[in-house]
């Protein structure tokens, strides 16, 4: 029997949890705009230096989530990095939660859910359109793909844009639900220092007014060979800033962090993390489109922020896309000669 086809949009973790899960019953396709997987699980090397830019760390507050965590502890993907929350004196509340932190990067982690699956980076989806049976997505440089379902983990603006680039027109409900979500963005600072930063280990702080929403030392982290720290601006910092110059933003960053080491001259870059977080996220794990063939809205905006979200929306994405599979298949096999999907 032929295995359905997936294409799922996006390799950050919403995408590659939904697409490892996917795997098991459907041929799965995975296409990334972005040069690497991860998405937001981001890191960047400046000369020696390595930078966790994007997502810091990942907690667990579910059971299902932990489970995930502790299978990739022991393959080494994820390593503890502290206990508790970071205040302005670095960590506190030693009794809290476990912060874990890809090993030996955050991106790393998403290399490791990638491994055995077929992911197409580099390639941009223009459009998302019906096809006669299930979806066609168009490559900007690559031709189309054609799926029984599609996983879309894009963040919403852009997942809209898609689908209006396609003509396909979600119901008013669904529109609303998914105009309705917003997010925060992120200007990051990424710096080398010619000397120790003066964050003591775990090399984290999160300092309790200013411009500065979080920084930390690559290097106490355990990711950088060399003095490195990353510096995420606040939401209100990140706004007003948005369009400001490279420069302006990192002298505004390093003066606030008043660091115990000089910047490299040269050796520093911004990136500006538009669709950050979400601050108002659809109530649910996803969103299925209405429709026979299944097209389902995933990521970290759908019922629960940050990695953690991410992953379990990734994961009820596939459940969704797996039980519509299944409805769509026994749908069709009822008329005789019914048309069954095509797929390449
Ligand atoms: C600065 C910052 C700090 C953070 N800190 C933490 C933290 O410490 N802990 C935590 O738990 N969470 C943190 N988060 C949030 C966390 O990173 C995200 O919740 C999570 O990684 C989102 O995963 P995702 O798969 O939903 O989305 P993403 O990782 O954004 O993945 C979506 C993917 O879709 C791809 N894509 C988009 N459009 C297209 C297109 N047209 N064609 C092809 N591909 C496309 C993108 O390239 C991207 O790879 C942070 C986020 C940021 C930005």
């Amino acid at each position: 029997m032929t295995r359905p086809r997936v294409v799922v949009l996006g390799a950050g973790m919403a995408g590659l949890t939904a697409a490892r899960r996917l795997a098991r019953s459907c041929d799965v396709v995975v296409v990334d705009k972005g040069r690497g997987v991860g998405g937001r699980l981001a890191t960047r090397r400046i000369g020696g230096a390595t930078f966790d830019h994007g997502a810091q760390f990942l907690t667990t507050h579910t059971a299902e989530f932990a489970a995930a965590v502790a299978e990739w502890t022991g393959a080494g993907a994820v390593v503890p990095w502290f206990r508790g929350r970071i205040g302005p004196d670095g960590a506190t509340d030693p009794d809290g939660h476990v912060r874990f932190r890809g090993a030996p990067t955050m991106n790393a982690l998403a290399k490791h859910l990638a491994v055995g699956l077929d992911v197409r980076t580099g390639s941009r989806v223009t459009a998302v359109r019906h096809a006669a049976a299930g979806w066609t997505v168009t490559l900007a440089d690559a031709g189309d793909l054609t799926a029984d379902a599609v996983v879309v983990t894009a963040p919403v603006p852009q997942t809209l844009a898609l689908l209006a680039a396609g003509g396909v027109d979600p119901t008013p409900h669904e529109r609303d639900a998914l105009h309705a979500v917003t997010y925060e963005p992120c200007l990051a600072l990424m710096t080398v220092l010619d000397g120790p930063s003066g964050l003591d280990d775990p090399g984290a702080v999160d300092p309790a007014s200013g411009p500065i929403d979080w920084m930390a030392d690559n290097q106490v982290k355990g990711v950088s060979a060399v003095p490195a720290v990353t510096i995420h601006a606040t939401p209100g910092f990140s706004h007003d800033h948005w369009d400001a110059p490279d420069d302006e933003v990192a002298d505004a960053l390093l003066a606030a962090a008043a660091l115990g080491a000089d910047p490299v001259a040269g050796a520093r870059s911004v990136q500006r993390w538009r669709y950050a977080r979400p601050v108002v996220e659809h109530p649910e794990r996803c969103l299925v489109l209405d429709g026979d063939a299944p097209l389902v809205c995933a990521g970290d905006a759908f019922g629960g922020a940050k990695v953690e979200g991410a992953a379990r929306s990734g994961a009820a994405a596939a459940d969704a896309v797996a039980a519509a599979l299944g409805t769509v298949s026994r749908r069709r096999a009822a008329p005789p000669g019914g048309v069954r999907g095509s797929s390449p």
